[in-house]
């Protein structure tokens, strides 16, 4: 039987990220079972329970579109590392993970991002020696109680039990087929396809058309130069494409993608450690292209996409500003000056995000019809933020002030604390007690 139970989250400041909708002041929140029913400044429902949100900022849970939660067993292992150094020293672990250790990857690593207010992540898996692994990696995310899409690398990153690269694309039709079991409904799927560049455009072709058969979404790391022209003369660039961190993408390249409406996901920490050139941001937001965020690999940087969104503020600031006074210009804004308000950040990591990963009619706004996916921030303890909610959000918040998180209707995080009762540190260990067994040389 379905839970029609309902749940009245009241007194807070509502951010809707809907445009019809807008912000209301002190408003009333109401959901039945997993869904948002009405969004106003007064319900007078009769409810089985009522979340107090006086002086609270109630907003959509975020969306993250590119993390790798196998690496959630390696935590720290590249944090200082440089460049190279994260290929030479942690990649090479990658093939002793087995199923039960992508499990634990996926189950801590859904825990933090949910208590980081995250509900809703990509998992671009590409750590799959076998179909076990790939249902494990699902199984932990989906226990985790985080939404959130498997994407399934058919790059031959791990060679474990499959020959051909045809064995991969089976096999993700098998878990396409499987999934509403699997997944119950939380956690779908999407194709994460081989770079475009590291393998002929013939396997490029053929990955995508497989992806858009069985209706999935597509992913790609795009870190080299040529690959948008090359996706774009084959005929693959598309609303259903996701291209991560995109460095090196040239403007005629970023004009393509908005015309295909494709998105860039941008992962400020990784962008920025490692050396990459980073200028396309500026240039992507100036031509129309669709940007959303993620943390990428927890190996190097913790899942806290807010932290990630500030610094992402703060970098194309001092971008902005730099080119301003270069060109005679300072401190005043004009048209397109600054190319990100604390209220675009926001967008990229709600409303924007859920459009690209397909579920805009699902999650991304508090929307009355939309799933109960939202976190409540509490007031700062030493004082109210007199700024406007976006930038209270993103300058005066941090996770210490994330009281509650829920997703779907069910409560993951409640008074600054996860409800869950497993421990995920012990998975955590268990998996590294293995993978880090032998000591692993390339
Ligand atoms: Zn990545």
């Amino acid at each position: 039987m379905v839970d029609q139970r309902r749940t009245l989250v009241r007194g807070g400041r509502i951010v809707t990220m809907d445009d019809t909708i807008g912000d209301i002041a002190a408003g009333e929140l109401l959901i039945e079972g997993d869904t948002i029913v009405a969004v106003r400044e007064r319900t007078d429902a009769t409810t089985d329970e009522v979340i107090d949100a006086t002086g609270a900022l109630v907003l959509p849970g975020l969306i993250d579109t590119h993390i790798h939660l196998w690496q959630t067993v390696l935590r720290g292992m590249a944090s200082g590392l440089w460049t190279g150094e994260y290929f030479e020293r942690v990649l090479p672990y990658r093939p002793r993970f087995r199923p039960e250790d992508m499990y634990a990857g996926g189950f801590a690593g859904g825990m933090e991002l949910l208590s980081h207010g995250v509900t809703t992540a990509v998992d671009f898996c590409d750590c799959i020696g076998s179909p076990r692994h790939a249902d494990s990696a699902v199984a932990g995310m989906t226990e985790s109680g985080i939404r959130g899409l498997h994407a399934y690398s058919v790059r031959a990153s791990s060679p474990g039990s499959f020959t051909s690269p045809e064995q991969r694309l089976a096999d993700a039709a098998r878990l396409r087929a499987e999934l509403p079991k699997r997944g119950k409904g939380r956690v779908g799927l999407m194709l994460a396809i081989s770079d475009v560049g590291t393998v002929d455009i013939e396997t490029s072709v053929r990955e995508v058309a497989h992806a858009r058969e069985l209706g999935l979404g597509i992913t790609m790391h795009a870190n080299t130069p040529g690959q948008v022209t090359a996706l774009d003369e084959a005929g693959l660039l598309g609303e259903d494409l996701v291209l991560v961190h995109g460095n090196v993408v040239t403007d005629e390249e970023l004009d393509l993608l908005a015309a295909a409406g494709t998105t860039m996901s941008v992962t400020p920490g990784l962008e920025l450690a490692f050396g990459s050139p980073f200028t396309m941001l500026g240039r992507a937001l100036r031509r129309g292209v669709r940007i959303t965020w993620g943390c990428d690999i927890p190996s190097f940087t913790n899942a806290d996409l807010l932290a990630q969104m500030r610094l992402i503020y703060h970098v194309q600031g001092y971008l902005d500003g730099s080119s301003e006074r270069a060109e005679g210009r300072s401190g005043r804004r004009r048209p397109g000056i600054p190319t990100l308000t604390p209220l675009d950040v926001l967008r990229c990591a709600t409303i924007d995000a859920a459009r690209a990963i397909g579920l805009g009619d699902r999650i991304g706004s508090l929307t009355p019809g939309k799933q109960a996916d939202l976190v409540i921030l509490r007031e700062s303890a030493f004082g109210a933020s007199l700024s406007d909610p976006a930038a209270s959000v993103l300058l005066q918040s941090g996770v210490q002030d994330i009281d509650t998180v829920m997703v779907g209707g069910r409560v993951h995080k409640r008074h600054g604390r996860l409800v869950h009762e497993r421990r995920p540190a012990e998975l955590i260990e268990t998996a590294r007690a293995h993978v880090l067994a032998t000591n692993v040389k390339d």
